[in-house]
């Protein structure tokens, strides 16, 4: 069933760009230069595919590194209509790095998305949801480097990330007794219980099936609720390279990749999907909107 016209609700459809090997887990070392070809580009014409046959239009949040190794796919994604933001440079844990590390290494990708795009960079989601509660007043870097917005937070309890009792509205966090102009545009979550738990991107997104998707995202638009969706290139091609992961790892990184284009397709179908900077410019007014040169 199309739900596309039941619902004055939209979606957000967010990926996060970044090659096969870019991941966090102990076992991964990042300094090590990859060899082989990787499918990232032909990935990444496909997610654009995707997204132009469905007539949705998404926020990419793209490694600076990506930047640098493939200028055009970035420039492609802007020419598309769709949003570049920062996914950091070289996909290091914020909470890993300093202060001053993690506002040098936001800065040096946000120059590079800008000068490929000739666009401003408004957002930026941590590598892994690595903004937790210990680093939580990183956000503070975001808005002196003028973004205005930040994607990080995962409202959810697991041994790899989240901040469980974060709000999970859109909302203007509060930093050393400070409320930031910067939004906060937590991830997804449902309430199952006492707990909050994801169901729309990565890990869940695959693991769940299409008819719970849909159930959830419905229910959550009938009340007035968003739900955002997210995913990385690989996620979608079962016959891209894999790292060499522990058990628990390998599950969680790769299960049913065979499956999620299949059922992305499905979910774009059925519901509106917009970007997050599109969503933002309909709810506040900022500052900067005309030098983005993006209307929306
Ligand atoms: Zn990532």
């Amino acid at each position: 069933m199309n739900e596309r016209g039941g619902s004055q609700v939209v979606n957000l459809l967010t990926f996060d760009i970044e090659d096969w090997y870019h991941a966090n887990y102990d076992s991964v070392d990042l300094s090590v230069a990859r060899a082989g070809e990787s499918h990232f580009r032909a990935n990444m014409d496909m997610l654009l595919q995707l997204c132009s046959d469905a007539g949705c239009k998404a926020t990419f949040f793209v490694l600076g590194q990506i930047g640098e190794q493939h200028p055009e796919t970035v420039r492609a994604i802007v020419q598309a209509g769709h949003e570049v933001a920062s996914h950091g440079y070289g996909h290091q844990l914020a909470y890993k790095q300093s202060y001053a590390e993690f506002k040098a290494d936001v800065k040096k990708s946000a120059e590079i998305l800008q000068t490929l795009t000739g666009e401003k960079v408004w957002g930026y989601r941590a590598p892994s949801w690595s903004i937790v509660k210990r680093n939580h007043h990183y956000l503070e870097a975001l808005e002196e480097l003028g973004l205005q917005y930040d994607a990080s937070i995962f409202p959810v309890k697991t041994f790899l990330y989240g901040i469980p009792d974060a709000p999970t509205e859109i909302h203007h966090p509060t930093v050393n007794g400070r409320q930031l102009d910067l939004l906060e545009v937590p991830m997804s979550v449902a309430r199952i219980g006492s707990r909050n738990i994801g169901y729309s991107g990565g890990f869940y997104f695959r693991l769940l099936p299409t008819w719970l998707i849909k159930r959830v995202i419905r229910s959550g638009n009938a009340a007035g609720r968003h739900s955002i969706v997210y995913l990385h290139p690989r996620e979608l091609d079962p016959s891209e390279q894999r790292l060499k992961l522990p058990l628990l790892e390998s599950f969680i990184q790769y299960y049913n990749v065979g499956g999620t284009k299949q059922k992305l397709t499905e979910i774009l179908r059925s519901f509106r999907f917009i970007s997050i900077r599109q969503r933002l410019s309909a709810i506040a007014a900022f500052p900067d909107e005309k030098s983005g040169g993006q209307a929306d």
